[in-house]
């Protein structure tokens, strides 16, 4: 690995490090994090791993007034020996992908894949070991211009920033209530729904506060057009098991293509399951879930990996009543149990790595 275009400065305060047991999620950060800039004359240039700290920026920079902002999430895992990232390459063609649609830079994603390792080679001690836990990587790229002016960015910051998170689940899966929103849309085809802009999650938070006024953890997003076809279940990609077969949707532009969503149909596929990429109907779903017809449903994405659901609510669309269905009962079907841990197995590197997802870091510490 070359080290020559990384700058490293070490940080001559070392934080305390919390429990492993107190981690939560997304508040704690390491000692470190990597910063790269962009303008036009230079492109990127002066990547550098720094001490965790505040930015400067100039108030009028767009990220703050028009959403010029993209983001990823990623993990390194701690297995006891080495430390592994789960398919980086995804991430950062992402990434990429995300910042095109608003206009960004591309990063090379060789580079931003060398330069993560190496910044996450710096606060490996930061890895938890704990399982079910793991460093969360955010990486996000930003319009940093000086200028109140809506164009294309001038001047960019990339940044990587590292926070160990405790373990998601402790001990078993809970399955989650998801409201069928009706009113609000998280995104529309031709917009930004497929890119991991800041502003997609703005626009999710009235309808996610609006899932918890009706006793539900998340809202389940229909498409903008005919409010009627499932999209995503909060900000997490969503797979039902109807009839013995296998069904998400298809990506249409309006959703996210999830990582954790690639690998489970890759999963799926592997032990011989039907899948479908397809429309899915949520009038339809509510009577295959009345019928038993829908078996189990969960939803897939970095951060809870796989989380079952249990139950959907929603407001009639003739009758405007209340309306709940269960899904297996309420409680994690035996298929979704199994696919959480084959994939948590093989991010920890305790299964067969077929398809070559781990990239490996670093020896722990
Ligand atoms: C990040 C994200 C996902 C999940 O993607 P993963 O790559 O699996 O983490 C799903 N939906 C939305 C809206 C997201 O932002």
């Amino acid at each position: 690995m070359s080290n020559a275009k990384v700058r490293v400065e070490l940080t001559q305060n070392p934080k305390q490090k919390v429990p492993e047991d107190q981690l939560g999620f997304g508040r704690v950060f390491t000692d470190h994090m990597f910063v790269m800039d962009w303008d036009e004359e230079k492109g990127w240039h002066d990547a550098r791993v720094v001490p965790y700290g505040s930015l400067q920026l100039d108030p009028s920079c767009g990220a703050l007034h028009y959403g010029q902002a993209v983001f990823e999430g990623l993990k390194a895992y701690n297995n006891g020996g080495k430390v592994y990232l789960f398919r980086p390459q995804k991430n950062f063609e992402r990434l990429n992908n995300s910042a095109d649609r608003i206009s960004l830079p591309k990063l090379d994603e060789e580079f931003a894949l060398e330069a993560l390792k190496q910044f996450v080679t710096v606060d490996r001690s930061w890895v938890p070991t704990t399982e079910g836990t793991s460093l969360y990587l955010r990486p996000l790229m930003f319009n940093s211009e000086e200028n109140l002016g809506v164009h294309p960015a001038k001047k960019v910051t990339y940044l990587v920033m590292a926070s160990p998170s405790g373990a998601y689940f402790t001990g078993s899966l809970k399955p989650m209530r998801l409201f069928v929103e009706n009113e609000y849309v998280r995104a529309a085809v031709g917009g930004v729904g497929f890119a991991k802009t800041a502003g997609n999650y703005a626009a999710s938070l009235k309808g996610q506060l609006k899932a918890e006024q009706y006793g539900c953890q998340q809202c389940l997003w229909l498409d903008a057009k005919e409010h009627r076809y499932v999209e995503e279940g909060g900000a997490m990609n969503v797979f039902f098991k109807v009839n013995g077969e296998f069904y998400t949707p298809a990506l249409t532009g309006s959703i996210l293509p999830g990582v954790t969503r690639d690998s489970m149909l890759q999963l799926l596929r592997d032990r011989g399951e039907k899948v479908h990429e397809a429309r899915l109907d949520v009038n339809d779903l509510f009577e295959k879930a009345k019928t038993g017809e829908l078996e189990e449903m969960f939803c897939t994405g970095t951060a809870a990996v796989v989380t079952p659901v249990g139950a959907l609510v929603r407001e009639n669309p003739t009758t405007k009543e209340v309306e709940e269905v269960t899904i297996n009962g309420g409680e994690t079907g035996e298929y979704t149990r199994s696919l959480y841990e084959e994939l948590v197995n093989l991010q920890l590197g305790k299964g067969e790595d077929k398809h070559g997802w781990l990239v490996e870091v670093c020896d722990a510490e």
